[in-house]
């Protein structure tokens, strides 16, 4: 049921905002998508949420266990949501842990973005978000054909999540929603053309899905295409304010960017090159933050950086250039800005920057 399409701002504001009303909803299930916004579908699903708790803290306690083999020593710690501190009875602390030590088992050491096993599990738990169930045991839609096992760590460790941290994790999920609703709502058709003109591409049709969770992967956001799916962290720090537009923006265009990466890997076979793997991502870094500077900056829904110079892009602000791709951040200003000014065409820009590298 599409309910809160319905619903006006000044609702959902009281809504969010009114302790009564806030505990019924958290006990429920509703309608988790925020009202009619072009161009994306926001969600704030209760199991995709649960899944996404479940990794991040299977993948805590695997750091914890061996920390000398952590690779990816750059993944943030994220601060420690309030809820923590709630205590949990004995038989629900069994139950959480023993759906963490499930997830440590079988899914920590695995990447959210390319294992076909997470991602297809993450789609199918998108699915259901409408079912207080996986199983089917009340209403036979909401057998989510899940392996037994995992339906039952799942639901187990749902009436705890639901008890302890849904509600907080919901919260933090609408508030996001609702700052980034205007600027969608305002920039998000023209942002849409604009980034399907550059790419040479089409913008996809239907809206797109965004899943919208306390955690996501270490990124902060990431993207699943064969169906095109975002999932953004709302508690990241990285994906606050004016820069949630961008962050949006970019996990979209992963999908529309691929004329680019095609262009990439034809010019370098032309030329004999080896085909260098992140810069078709500098380049949507590049190019989202480029096409979201002016609209954030004029729309005033950023404070602007330390010296007051307007919105500064996220991969700026992330010091991704810095960190590796200061060479292809050069080739970007030099080769493919121009571009982006209409003052050369898609296919010579690429070219030079290939023939530069
Ligand atoms: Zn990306």
């Amino acid at each position: 049921m599409r309910r809160s399409a319905q619903i006006g701002l000044a609702l959902l504001l009281l809504l969010l905002f009114s302790p009564a009303l806030a505990r019924v909803r958290a006990g429920q299930q509703y309608d988790s998508t925020s009202g009619p916004l072009p161009v994306f579908e926001l969600h704030s699903g209760f199991w995709t949420n649960l899944h996404h708790t479940l990794y991040h803290e299977a993948r805590l306690r695997t750091a914890a266990a061996a920390p000398e083999k952590n690779d990816k020593t750059t993944e943030p710690t994220l601060k420690v949501a309030p809820e923590a501190k709630t205590a949990l009875t004995t038989t629900e602390q069994k139950a959480w842990d023993d759906a963490v030590a499930y997830y440590e088992a079988n899914y920590a050491r695995k990447d959210l973005l390319f294992t076909t096993e997470l991602i297809q599990l993450k789609n199918q738990l998108g699915d259901f978000e409408d079912c207080d169930e996986l199983s089917g045991r009340m209403k036979k839609f909401c057998d989510a054909g899940l392996p037994p096992k995992l339906t039952q760590v799942l639901e187990a460790a749902a009436t705890v999540y639901r008890a302890h941290y849904w509600q907080d994790h919901d919260r933090a999920n609408r508030r996001w929603i609702m700052r980034v609703a205007p600027l969608v709502r305002e920039q998000g058709v023209g942002l849409s053309e604009r980034l399907a003109d550059i790419y040479q591409a089409r913008w996809p049709r239907a809206k797109i899905r965004v899943d919208v969770t306390a955690y996501a992967n270490w990124a902060g956001a990431y993207t699943t295409l064969d169906p095109l799916r975002v999932t953004i962290s709302s508690l990241d720090s990285r994906n606050q304010g004016a820069e949630a537009l961008e962050v949006l923006f970019h996990e979209a265009s992963h999908e529309i960017a691929e004329p680019v990466q095609e262009a990439i890997i034809r010019e370098c076979r032309q030329r004999d090159k080896a085909i260098p793997r992140d810069l078709w991502h500098a380049l949507v870094f590049y190019t989202t933050g480029e096409v979201i500077r002016p609209v954030i900056t004029s729309s005033g829904a950023s404070s602007g950086d330390q010296d007051g110079n307007g919105y500064t892009p996220y991969a700026v602000r992330e010091g991704l250039y810095q960190r590796g791709w200061n060479d292809y951040y050069k080739l970007l200003q030099r080769f493919w800005q121009p571009y982006l000014n209409g003052q050369a065409t898609f296919d010579d820009a690429v070219a030079r920057m290939v023939s530069q590298l």
